[in-house]
């Protein structure tokens, strides 16, 4: 899962950039509304992190402009005591929003949700066969045992899992796996999938020659 960061407060910037890693997730962060806008526009990100007061283009407008091209979901950090500003991110296609000084663990919950709610899933748990992906915890089990996977390896699964049943190619799990400092060699993907396969079985992973994996219900 790749999620961009929109905030110009350096230190905040880069804590959120480091919190969202170790969750496993791809970042990118941009310092500015209209850097943030390029790269929402240029990128399929399963989640923006968006600062409301930003230099350039504050996050309203940047909200507005992204919205008639693209849907990924939006979560703001919006002042606090600031109702006015909560109303109007829900009125222009916010997602959802978090207040600042905002909570690390209910931001990850909240932001875990909102790429939940937008693959059509309702649950945390997603199980596949004899295996079970808890989403909260970040925790795979198969037949009850817990597997261990590295952060790459797990968020090649959670993608995949969550869009289950359809075929992701390869381009789009490098778009939502890697983030934009990642220079992985692209046998990189099946060296991933291949050590998935020996940990949770062969058929875990289904390859689509020609077209990319998938997961099947
Ligand atoms: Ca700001």
């Amino acid at each position: 899962m790749r999620i961009l960061v929109v905030e110009d407060e350096p230190d905040l910037l880069r804590s959120l950039a480091q919190a969202l890693r170790e969750e496993s997730y791809a970042v990118d962060t941009a310092a500015d509304g209209d850097e943030g806008l390029h790269k929402a526009e240029s990128w399929e990100y399963d989640a923006i992190v968006l600062d409301v007061m930003l230099p350039k283009l504050d996050g309203w407008q940047l909200l507005a402009r992204l919205r008639k091209t693209k849907k990924t979901p939006v979560l703001m950090l919006t002042a606090r005591d600031r109702t006015m500003d909560r109303v109007r991110g829900l009125d222009t296609g916010a997602d959802d929003y978090v207040v600042k000084p905002f909570d690390l663990d209910e931001l990850l919950a909240r932001l875990r949700a909102l790429i939940r709610r937008s693959a059509g899933q309702t649950c945390n748990t997603l199980d596949i066969g004899d295996v079970s992906i808890d989403t909260a915890a970040r925790l795979v089990t198969r037949a009850g045992a817990v597997v261990e996977l590295t952060a790459r390896e797990y968020g090649l699964v959670a993608f995949l899992a969550l869009h289950r049943g359809e075929v992701v190619t390869r381009t789009a799990l490098y778009e939502h796996l890697f983030d934009e400092d990642d220079s992985s060699l692209s046998n990189l993907l099946d060296v991933h999938v291949s050590n998935i396969r020996k940990k949770l079985g062969h058929e875990f992973i289904i390859t689509r020659r020609g077209h990319g994996y998938s997961i099947e219900t």
